[in-house]
This record gives structure tokens, C-alpha cells and sequence, in this order.
């Protein structure tokens, strides 16, 4: 029976007030990984503080049937704010699941000890000495954004304001 299931994997996420909300236990680490992802991109809806991913071998008794595959910690995102920045400690990595966003951060996998970070919506891409300067960079694409974001409140003006422009002219335009 090849088939058969020798170990599941269980997803799960924990609210701040320290409720656990199982999300299901799977026979593929994968399909756990995609309920899980799917799961984080709304967590900014409830008051998450970690999640995990665990796997059990089935029929072991105890403690060594479990292996912590990752656990995430929840943070607000340093771009767009929301709470849907996920920060796996053990091998270090942080990303934003949230829509449109994808902020990121992650150790060089070619420069042991460099930090990179990123914004693949701008395609925005920084090297950075430790995880402190690479928060930092998001950030700072985190306030130009908020800039952009009032500026463009700004122009949803500017067509009324360019029409009555227009109208003077052609009225000044047809009184001559
Ligand atoms: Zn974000």
C-alpha cells in the first residue's frame, strides 16, 4: 500500500488573545503551505499573532512524533501597513501576503550575513547590512507611497479645476 498516509501536515494560526484555530491537517506539505498562504492574505481582518506548520508521523507515540516545519510571526507590513507581514523566524524570511503588496525580506543566499529587501510591485530591490537598515528601505518606499496615495487624492480634483479654467477662457474667449 504505497498510498498510504505515513505523516500529515497541520496548519494552524493563533489569535493574540491566544486561541489556536486549526486549519486543517493534510498529506501533502504543500497543500498545507497553500491553505496557509491563502489563509494570510486576510489576516490583516483578524488579530493574528503566529502561525505554524507542523508535520506528525502517524502512530508514533509522543513528542518525537512532531517536527515544527516553520513558525511565522504577524507584523504590520513596513510598506503598505496592513497586518499581513509574516516573519518566519528559524531561516530567516519576512513577506508581506497581503494583496498588491509583497514587501519582503530575506538573508542573501549569496552573501551569508547581507540582508536584502523588496517591493516587486515598483521592482524595488535593496541590499542591506542587517535586518534594521533593510526595514528601514521599506519603510521609506512605505512614505512615498502614503505620498503618492495623497497626491493622488489631490488630482481627483485637478479635472473640475482644469474645466472651469476652460470655461473661462473660452468665455473671455468669446466676449473679445
Ligand atoms: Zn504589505
Amino acid at each position: 500500500m504505497a498510498d498510504e498516509v505515513q505523516r500529515v501536515y497541520v496548519a494552524s494560526v493563533d489569535e493574540e488573545g491566544g486561541n489556536s484555530l486549526a486549519l486543517g491537517c493534510f498529506s501533502k506539505e504543500e497543500t498545507a503551505w497553500q491553505v496557509l498562504r491563502t489563509f494570510l492574505k486576510k489576516s490583516d481582518q483578524m488579530l493574528l499573532k503566529s502561525s505554524s506548520v507542523v508535520v506528525w508521523d502517524i502512530d508514533v507515540i509522543g513528542e518525537s512524533g512532531v517536527t515544527v516545519l516553520s513558525t511565522m510571526e504577524c507584523k504590520d507590513c513596513p510598506v503598505c501597513g496592513r497586518r499581513t507581514f509574516w516573519m518566519d523566524l528559524d531561516n530567516f524570511s519576512a513577506l508581506c501576503h497581503g494583496d498588491a503588496c509583497a514587501a519582503w525580506v530575506e538573508e542573501s543566499t549569496v552573501e551569508p550575513g547581507v540582508i536584502d529587501c523588496g517591493w516587486p510591485p515598483i521592482r524595488f530591490l535593496k541590499q542591506a547590512k542587517d535586518i534594521d537598515e533593510a526595514f528601514k528601505e521599506l519603510f521609506k518606499i512605505g512614505d512615498q507611497m502614503k505620498a503618492v496615495a495623497q497626491v493622488d487624492t489631490l488630482t481627483d480634483n485637478q479635472p473640475q479645476e482644469m474645466l472651469e479654467e476652460f470655461e473661462n477662457q473660452s468665455s473671455n474667449e468669446s466676449s473679445e
